[in-house]
């Protein structure tokens, strides 16, 4: 069986680069990177209501591990690192802007793909790890909307 080559939007056709950037104004507000950081740091909104501050560890490949160098290892993530070594070095994603998201559909489909979401009583916000460029250029959306981005021609 062969599988269809995943869309982004470097092999996207303008129409769907459209569908996304219509996706992506409907399901986010206006980017609150500044509220949202000040909120932290001033104690206001709590670290711990950041789901995937971590990010996953991940399956790859088996093989030696870079970090311990065990070569029996099964399981390597991208990286050639071991799950166990993985955990003992594990730091925060790095979050470079947040986004206010307008549905509970995006909220379970960003925290299912292993990104930063903030949620209080406030409201949910995506923690984008990427900046600098168009969000239509981040395989997120591409990720979440393969399906209607297959429908669009
Ligand atoms: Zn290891």
């Amino acid at each position: 069986m062969k599988t269809a080559k995943r869309i982004h939007y470097s092999n996207s056709t303008r129409t769907q680069k459209e569908y996304i950037e219509s996706r992506i104004s409907a399901e986010l507000g206006c980017c609150q990177s500044m509220l949202v950081s000040d909120a932290l740091a001033k104690d206001f909104f709590g670290y711990d209501d950041i789901q995937n501050e971590y990010e996953k560890w991940e399956f790859s490949h088996g093989g030696e591990c870079s970090v311990c160098h065990r070569a029996d290892v099964t399981e390597l993530n991208d990286n050639d690192i071991c799950s166990e070594c993985y955990e003992q070095d594990q730091r925060p994603q790095e979050i470079f802007e947040w986004w206010p998201i307008n549905s509970s559909f995006l909220v379970k489909e960003l925290l299912e793909i292993g990104e930063p979401v903030l949620s209080n009583d406030y409201g949910d916000w995506w923690g984008r790890t990427c900046t600098g460029q168009s969000i239509s250029l981040d395989p997120t959306f591409w990720t979440i909307f393969q399906d209607g981005v297959v429908g669009v021609k």
